[in-house]
């Protein structure tokens, strides 16, 4: 994975740029003197406070007086936090607006301001129980200044506590870089891509990749993965995954490649051929599972204790695990039933049918008659019916019969059409030359 090391932080917002690097210097200075008398934090804190534009840290000489150092003020909201005391306080159940700002012993008239100036910019009524929020305080009285919620680390919400009582809703910058990673499983994907540092998020999005081409219930160890995706980041700190734009993946001579291609009506994953990946169903109803009993004519069946044909496959799974429609179809049984327990049969087309045995309990809405998407959550992994413990038997008919979906052979997709093949080449092109210099990375240690 790449990582840029000279990434500065942005300003915060375009108020922050548009005040003049004045205040800034003069601050510095006070924080300069301060510290040459050995007043330091008093004096400092007793400076007017005032917004601190990030943009004025570029443009600022850097000042050397004598020995001492230069001091960088920690800019928070916008904010050189060191100038104020911040208190932090979480939303209590049932908490308004009002009464976070009643206890910070806000006049009846700054509240109602706050609340009317609220309108429009955020929706009070969203504050999360349980959130924090900040109070920035100043001088020896403690004089509440502002309030700052962020409903998420991509912004934040700024109440003036006085004079115009000004709300403002900022977006912190989000930075997309594009990275490499190359994950070789010891156990599971999932344990290469953490060990190295990586969401359980980019994970998931390297199986949607990938999801079409591979069973991840077959991965070895020494399997190896590579990928080149987007992860966006806020002040340098990654904040979420973003869109695979490639992967690969290899296991022994076997090779398989996903590229995304986006272009008019194509937009999705393809292999170096240009064939779309996508195909009408999904290697397998859950994820995160490992098949704990394959389609086999001459099993002996450990509750019966006795030679009976196993029609389908099993996916051993935590109970409660989502399970979903491998693909597009009609829902034509929800019910329970004897050794089945709860099931779902879905009827995709002339051909071919699944089932779901053994839920917990079925998803909202599915019903006989229900329309369902590939990829949409059916139901959830139980053991009811006949099942030693929780797991989804899953069956695939084709004309009526009860077949080994594992080995099926499925007619392959039709590629993009000539006309879209030289701009598909340069994706390619450009992803195949990232993918071949992803790096393994040492594993982190930290990391559980
Ligand atoms: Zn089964």
């Amino acid at each position: 994975m790449k990582q840029e090391t000279n990434y500065e932080s942005q300003p915060h917002s375009e108020e922050t740029k548009q005040k003049p690097a004045k205040t800034y210097k003069w601050l510095t200075q006070a924080g300069l003197v301060a510290i040459a008398l050995t007043l330091g934090f008093t004096a400092y804190q007793l400076a007017e406070p005032d917004y601190i534009s990030a943009s004025a840290k570029d443009s600022t000489p850097e000042v050397q007086l004598g020995a001492f150092p230069i001091i960088t003020p920690t800019l928070r909201w916008g904010f050189a936090i060191d100038t104020f005391s911040t208190v932090e306080f979480k939303i209590r159940n049932g908490e308004s607006l009002s009464d976070m700002l009643l206890a910070q012993q806000l006049s009846t008239e700054g509240i109602n301001a706050l609340v009317k100036n609220s309108d429009g910019v955020f929706d009070f009524r969203k504050l999360q129980a349980g959130k924090s929020y900040t109070v920035l305080t100043h001088g020896p009285t403690q004089q509440p200044m502002y309030m700052v919620y962020e409903p998420s680390v991509f912004e934040y919400v700024l109440f003036k506590l006085s004079g115009d009582y000004s709300v403002e809703r900022v977006e912190r910058e989000v930075e997309t870089r594009i990275e490499t990673g190359h994950f070789v499983v010891t156990s599971t994907l999932w344990d290469a891509m953490v060990g190295q540092g990586h969401t359980y998020e980019l994970a998931d999005r390297l199986e949607d990749a990938l999801k079409w081409s591979i069973d991840f219930h077959r991965i070895q160890e020494n399997d190896e993965f590579k990928a080149v995706f987007e992860h966006k980041y806020v002040e340098d700190k990654p904040a979420a995954a973003g869109k695979v734009q490639g992967a690969y993946y290899k296991s022994g001579p076997k090779e398989v490649y996903a590229i995304y291609y986006e272009n008019g009506e194509y937009k999705g994953y393809y292999d170096l051929e240009g064939r779309p990946l996508k195909t009408a169903f999904l290697k397998a109803p859950v994820r995160f599972s490992r098949i704990s009993s394959r389609y086999n004519l001459n099993r002996f069946h450990p509750i019966l204790k006795k030679k009976r044909a196993h029609l389908g496959t099993d996916y051993a799974a935590p109970h409660g695990t989502e399970i979903m429609a491998i693909g597009d179809g009609v829902v034509t049984q929800a019910h329970y039933a004897g050794g089945n327990g709860n099931f779902v049969r879905i009827k995709h087309d002339k051909v071919y049918e699944t089932q779901y045995l053994h839920m917990s309990r079925f998803a909202k809405g599915i019903r006989p008659g229900t329309r369902v998407s590939q990829g949409q959550v059916i139901g959830y992994v139980g053991s009811t019916g006949l099942a030693t413990g929780p797991h989804v038997c899953f069956r695939f008919w084709k004309n009526g019969k009860q077949v080994d979906h594992l080995r099926l052979n499925m007619p392959q997709a039709k590629p993009l059409p000539e006309s879209e093949l030289p701009m598909f080449a340069v994706v390619k092109d450009e992803l195949l030359a990232k993918l071949k210099d992803a790096q393994v990375l040492e594993a982190k240690t930290e990391n559980p």
